[in-house]
């Protein structure tokens, strides 16, 4: 998606407006998707997983429900802005941040996640229309390393550039709530800057994956790569050391035609 995002662009299904039960039906299925135990992407209430509303208010999932056996009751809607605004601010207490966090909601009864700032961030300030965050072991493996930063921004193989993106964001460790927020806020804008695009991957040291999509189908298809990303780099480090694609390689790869349309299709969840 282009940097800054544009109001006006609706080119999927989940950026538009969406504050219906069916948003939430598509959102509980990507959060069980995503918490199915094979995948070693999220135990107990590790992660959380959000939608934009396109009314400047958003789904987020509850706070200590399972990933894996969530229902629609598990989701919470929130409103964006009063939360975008608590990074602005002054430094606030654990108690202060949940009292504020159950302010912005409108619809729902379970008290949101602790990420409820990132959430509003990814959807409000970064233009994604749903964002997913887990703890995969293939991808702490290698962010709770001395090497995380090096291995975590390397591009392996063509796909993992088409899906994840040719340029990921490394957030040194924050604390979970408003300071990871505020970490991953700077990273993120530093790198769409620079390259005018939204970034899809973000790698939090010591803690986990953060995948922005534009549409819940494109937040598990980075989610699977970066998972698959992980898993072989963890086998190359086995035999050797990563033989990483270029930068330019990478660029090409993202810039194909073939390679759009293919990621458009996916992102439609065909
Ligand atoms: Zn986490």
């Amino acid at each position: 998606m282009p940097w800054p995002p544009s109001q006006t662009d609706t080119t999927n299904a989940d950026a538009m407006p969406d504050s219906s039960s069916a948003g939430v039906v598509r959102l509980a299925d990507l959060t069980r998707t995503l918490g199915e135990p094979a995948r070693q992407l999220a135990i107990l209430g590790e992660g959380n997983t959000s939608l934009d509303c396109g009314d400047g208010t958003f789904w987020i999932k509850a706070s200590g429900s399972r990933m894996g056996s969530v229902t629609d009751a598990d989701f919470v809607r929130l409103e964006a802005a009063p939360l975008v605004a608590l990074s602005d601010g002054p430094p606030l207490s654990e108690a202060e941040l949940k009292a504020q966090t159950l302010a912005a909601r409108v619809e729902g009864e379970a008290r949101p996640s602790i990420e409820a700032i990132l959430h509003a961030l990814c959807i409000q300030e970064f233009g994604a229309a749903s964002a997913a965050h887990c703890h995969p072991v293939s991808a702490n493996s290698i962010l709770c390393s001395d090497r995380s930063r090096e291995l975590a921004g390397g591009i392996l193989f063509p796909d993992q550039a088409v899906i994840c993106g040719a340029e990921t964001v490394f957030v040194e460790y924050a604390h979970p709530g408003i300071d990871l927020a505020k970490a991953v806020r700077t990273a993120i804008a530093t790198v769409a800057d620079r390259t005018g695009e939204m970034p899809r991957t973000v790698w939090l040291e010591n803690h986990g994956l953060l995948a922005l999509g534009s549409s819940v189908d494109e937040v598990l298809s980075i989610v699977e790569m970066a998972d698959k990303f992980a898993r072989i780099l963890a086998g190359v480090l086995a035999v050797g050391e990563p033989r990483w694609l270029s930068p330019e390689q990478a660029g090409d790869l993202v810039a194909r035609e073939d390679e759009i349309e293919r990621r458009v299709k996916l992102a439609s969840g065909h």
